[in-house]
């Protein structure tokens, strides 16, 4: 079906008119996900065809009713297993939630369903989001469906594969320190983290509260431009949540971004060394920036010199804050029932059975160490300060440019299992994602030209604060002359 191929906005816009029914474009992607049988097992967590089913037929006969559909309208949307909802499970890809249905929708779901949209499934990530290759889930990896030998990147790995593959037409992920933009990058889709404050995080489980933004992964800039502007506005749940006006942001692409300054960060394509930049991906983002100028930006290089202390930075913040988010999870209020016939032994053994994988478990310990009272100065109030010196790197940079590109991933997918056993390798590939998201700015990554052995690369543009629409400006304009344009992996289900 051409429309399940083709772009979000069209196909909204098709469902509104009675072109097609949600029904037919519902069952056309269940029976995508049935036809990829295991490869969809591994990317979802959820799947409930009636249910599925049910919603689309809500959308249907409103419409029959005489009601103006939403602008998202039979749009099959697939969901973060981190995102909170009323009608399905949510494990946030660990055991110590297993059998939690939350008893409400995160506001970002809410939002979704408002405006139309049928929801596919709850989707594959790492446990509590904390990874970049998607090997972290209690319920197995995800397969990056350009090669199934290699990681989809994390931690919203299973959201960034159901679009690559065509078993949802858009997802919501969650980006604490790059799980939206990294797994887009390394699967070929567009993913993008909003600025800090623009959607809601009322009902996605809490990660690193000072970093945790909820964005979207779409095929096309327009497709995560449509869905940003349903889930984004203020919400009296949030604290963090601004009251600031949601603007035109499919209006913003197609807008032309000539006279827009790109800043290109000397530090990022230079050291090749040190931030184990491979050279495909390297050459991609220089044939990109050119294609920039191309489309009449001017370059400009700056300098981002605390980039270099991003990695260490985020992981005294981001285990800081996860110790103490993640201490609600005690064994007993969530996940496993307290049962009053057993004894004690037995249930805290199914606790223990049940509880959190290795790589929460040493998060909570770096943290609770890092907050400790003999270490908490050396540590934790030191890296609030360099994250301080970090935003100041945005700050100068945005005097002199309106947009930042560079590589979104210092690598292309890597095979699986290769980084399992080396945190540090795998906290390092985090590298080019992570100073936007100590600095509380937008970034989206757009797919560039692949690697030669045909492997996605994505180019992360990133804009000062609330510049959402600037930036989509610029991505849309990229994504018309990427050579990464039309090309979708070649193994999928059809
Ligand atoms: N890879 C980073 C981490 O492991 C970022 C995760 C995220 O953005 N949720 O913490």
């Amino acid at each position: 079906m051409d429309l399940l191929d083709g772009s979000l906005v069209t196909l909204a816009d098709a469902v509104r008119d009675g072109t097609i029914s949600a029904l037919e474009v519902a069952d056309a992607t269940l029976a995508r996900i049935s036809a990829a049988g295991a490869d969809a097992t591994g990317t979802y967590l959820d799947v409930d065809a009636e249910r599925t089913r049910a919603q689309a037929r809500a959308v249907d006969d409103k419409r029959a009713r005489g009601e103006a559909l939403g602008a998202l309208a039979g749009v099959p949307i697939g969901l973060k297993d981190a995102l909170c909802t009323r009608d399905a499970r949510t494990t946030c890809g660990s055991k110590i939630l297993e059998g939690f249905r939350p008893p409400y929708d995160a506001t970002a779901v809410a939002r979704l369903r408002a405006a139309d949209a049928v929801f596919t499934g709850k989707l594959n990530m790492d446990e509590f989001a904390m990874g970049s290759s998607n090997e972290n889930s209690a319920y197995g990896p995800v397969k990056n469906p350009w090669d199934p030998t290699r990681v989809p990147g994390g931690s919203s790995g299973g959201s960034a594969v159901a679009v690559a593959s065509g078993l949802a037409h858009a997802t919501l992920g969650s980006d604490t320190g790059g799980s939206i933009r990294q797994p887009a990058a390394l699967c070929g889709v567009v993913g993008l983290k909003p600025t800090y404050g623009r959607v809601s995080r009322y009902g996605l489980v809490a990660f690193a509260s000072s970093l945790d933004q909820i964005g979207p992964f779409a095929r096309d800039v327009r497709g995560a431009a449509r869905v940003l502007e349903v889930i984004a506005g203020h919400d009296g749940h949030d604290a963090t949540s601004v009251p600031r006006p949601v603007e035109d942001f499919v209006g913003a692409c197609g807008r032309d971004p000539k006279g827009l300054r790109v800043g290109v960060p000397e530090e990022y394509l230079r050291a090749a060394g040190d931030s184990g930049l491979e050279p495909d991906v390297q050459a991609s983002i220089e044939q990109a920036l050119r294609a920039l100028e191309g489309l009449g930006c001017t370059l400009v290089p700056i300098h981002m010199p605390h980039t270099r202390h991003a990695v260490a930075t985020y992981y005294v913040v981001a285990t800081a804050e996860a110790s103490s988010n993640l201490a609600r999870f005690d064994g007993v209020r969530y996940g496993v029932r307290v049962d009053p016939g057993r004894d004690l032994e037995a249930m805290y053994g199914a606790t223990r059975d049940r509880g959190f994988g290795a790589e929460v478990k040493r998060r909570i310990l770096l943290g609770t160490y890092v907050l400790s009272a003999g270490y908490y100065d050396a540590y934790y109030t030191k890296a609030l300060k360099v994250r301080t010196l970090i935003r100041r790197d945005f700050e100068a940079a945005f005097a002199q440019c309106d947009v930042i590109a560079g590589p979104t991933s210092p690598q292309v997918a890597w095979p699986l299992g290769e980084k399992v056993d080396d945190p540090l390798k795998m906290y390092l590939a985090d590298v080019f994602t992570l100073p936007a998201s100590l600095a509380g700015v937008p970034g989206i990554s757009v797919p560039a030209a692949p690697s030669k052995t045909g492997l996605p690369i994505g180019l992360q543009l990133v804009a000062d604060a609330w510049q959402e629409a600037r930036l989509l400006t610029l991505a849309h304009a990229f994504e018309q002359v990427s050579p990464a344009k039309g090309l979708r992996p070649s193994a999928i289900a059809r």
